[in-house]
């Protein structure tokens, strides 16, 4: 057995076999020189997978100019085109005739390429080093697609990795899915918290020490200590889901607790659910939630190498809608850019991304892809209590447009015969201080503030998020933030908008009393935080 110590960064305790799955970066050194003993055989096994590459990439097109305009489209026929490249095929041959397998020789040949591109001068064609990257690892994938996918069967895994990014959070199956392990991680990088939303026990931090030569064995984590046990034996296995068993137990029995003590006093700040997918619903309606504080739909975008279409949104914003039967859905636009890039929507590369083209930027940036999401939203507005959010404003413009782009959508909608809800309220997120020290006036504009913490901490601190070494910067207790929060409060109240708080902080039960004072009138957490927000506020009253 191996024990390991690393940052636990969702609560809760999983059992379940290890598989580590191996990043695109994985893929690379994993592949690289292996050698093959039938080069005619590899030879047609890189042919099938080009073929196949070819079709996703039709597909890939259709899609995207269909959903973003052809403009955006054309990155795929730029991949599609490297397929048909001689030069690049010809070398991928000639490393399998020199017996390499055909991941090998692929690795090879994007070595040689990306080194030549990137060699050059002219900027456009230092550019092509990432298609030729982007191609390699598509064809890298489909001829290792079996060896990265999840095995087959009913075991839950304890999901291994580098890092949680989101998009493959976003693809994860919690039903298959008990734990996550990762090398690197913070516990505010977005992959994170989608595990938190999703009800994961996750640890970070763990190094080289998780890989590949733990797959198939059995593995336990405490998301709350930052325990880990690999390679473990079946009696300790055996001991181990007795115990996990227990724990169990007992924490329903205080889960049950919890809201039977809660039902009979009225809090005095409503407790909403964060949602990160559908699959998160139901344990948001056991949970009792009094309503959906904040739905990141990156999910939607995430999830597939293709965007959503308008139709796809509009039946999972009206699901979310329905199901909470009356009760306020606050649903943010996508909120793209910075650490939640889209596969399908390549930006040109930026020094600082968490200063770059995230949020509303993203979404100003592909106005078709933010109005296409705002039809959706407003469509499902009919169908319940439907509020929309949108992410990282800094100025009173933002939200002018935002409000003349709602108007034009829901014109739109209207001439072409839709219902629509009667009182959509559009709120801000304020995460970045201007939107703080701007407050009194963005009131004046929005109909609601929900405070991001996790970003108003990484920008008021000057502190990225994503990073763990930076950890004894991260103070939640920072004074800076909570001045921010409490400016926010009193402006929103002086103006007559409600406030919410919806980034981890709100699960910190230690800061409701100042919550309290600053009047805050919601906060918004992972539904499995929910029973211990209602225990600490009860013990308050
Ligand atoms: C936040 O920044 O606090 C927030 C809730 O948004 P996200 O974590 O999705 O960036
Ligand atoms: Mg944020």
């Amino acid at each position: 057995m191996l024990q390991l110590h690393g940052e636990g960064i969702s609560p809760g305790m999983a059992l379940g076999t290890f598989w580590y799955c191996p990043s695109q970066e994985d893929l690379l050194h994993l592949y690289a020189q292996r050698p093959s003993q039938d080069p005619q055989k590899e030879f047609l096994r890189f042919q099938e997978a080009c073929t196949q590459a070819g079709k996703d990439l039709n597909t890939l097109y259709e899609r995207v100019a269909q959903e973003l305009g052809e403009e955006n489209a054309q990155l795929f026929e730029v991949h599609r085109m490297m397929l048909e490249d001689t030069d690049y095929l010809q070398a991928i041959k000639e490393a399998v005739l020199q017996n390499l397998t055909a991941e090998s020789a692929v690795c090879a040949a994007f070595r040689q390429f990306s080194l030549l591109f990137s060699s050059m001068e002219d900027p456009y064609m230092q550019q092509r080093a990432a298609d030729v990257k982007d191609i390699s690892l598509r064809l890298l994938e489909l001829l290792s697609g079996e060896k990265t996918a999840l095995p087959s069967g009913d075991s839950p895994f304890i999901l291994a990795a580098e890092e949680l990014t989101p998009s493959q959070t976003a693809r994860l199956d919690p039903a298959k899915i008990a734990g996550i392990l990762t090398r690197k991680g913070s516990p505010l990088s977005h992959g994170a918290l989608f595990a938190r939303t999703m009800g994961i026990p996750a640890v970070s931090g763990l190094g080289e020490d998780v890989g590949p030569r733990q797959n198939g064995t059995k593995a336990f984590l405490n998301g709350e200590t930052g325990e880990v046990l690999l390679s473990l034996s079946p009696e300790q296995e055996t001991s181990l889901k007795v115990c996990l068993s227990r724990q169990r137990h007992l924490k329903n029995s205080e889960k049950s607790q919890a809201s039977s003590s809660q039902s009979q006093i009225a809090s005095p700040i409503a407790l909403y659910a964060n949602l990160g997918s559908l699959a998160d619903l139901p344990s948001v309606l056991q949970a009792g939630a009094q309503g959906i504080g904040l739905f990141r739909s990156e999910f939607l975008f995430l999830e597939k190498p293709f965007p959503p279409t308008e139709e796809e949104q509009f039946q999972a914003y009206r699901s979310v809608a329905e199901a909470m039967n009356g009760k306020p859905v606050v649903i943010r636009t996508l909120d793209a850019g910075g650490d939640k890039p889209l596969s399908y929507l390549k930006s040109p590369p930026e020094s600082n991304p968490a200063l770059g083209m995230r949020g509303i930027r993203f979404g100003f940036l592909h106005e078709p892809l933010l109005k296409k999401q705002l039809r959706a939203l407003y469509r499902a507005s009919a169908f319940g209590n439907l509020s929309i959010l949108f992410p990282m404003i800094s100025n009173l413009w933002e939200v002018r447009k935002i409000r003349e782009l709602a108007c034009q959508v829901q014109d739109e909608l209207r001439q072409e015969g839709f219902p629509l809800g009667t009182s959509v309220k559009l709120g801000i997120m304020v995460e970045t201080p201007a939107a703080a020290l701007l407050s009194h006036e963005l009131a004046k504009l929005s109909d609601f503030f929900s405070i991001g913490t996790n970003d108003l901490m990484q920008y008021t601190l000057a502190v990225d998020r994503q990073d763990a070494a930076l950890e004894p910067y991260r103070d939640p207790h920072s004074p800076a933030v909570l001045e921010l929060i409490r400016i926010t409060a009193e402006n929103a109240h002086k103006n007559g908008i409600p406030v919410s708080i919806c980034g981890a902080l709100a699960s910190h039960t230690s800061f409701l009393p100042y919550f309290l004072q600053a009047k805050i009138d919601a906060l918004s957490v992972p539904a499995g935080d929910l029973p211990l927000l209602r225990q600490a506020i009860s013990a308050l009253q």
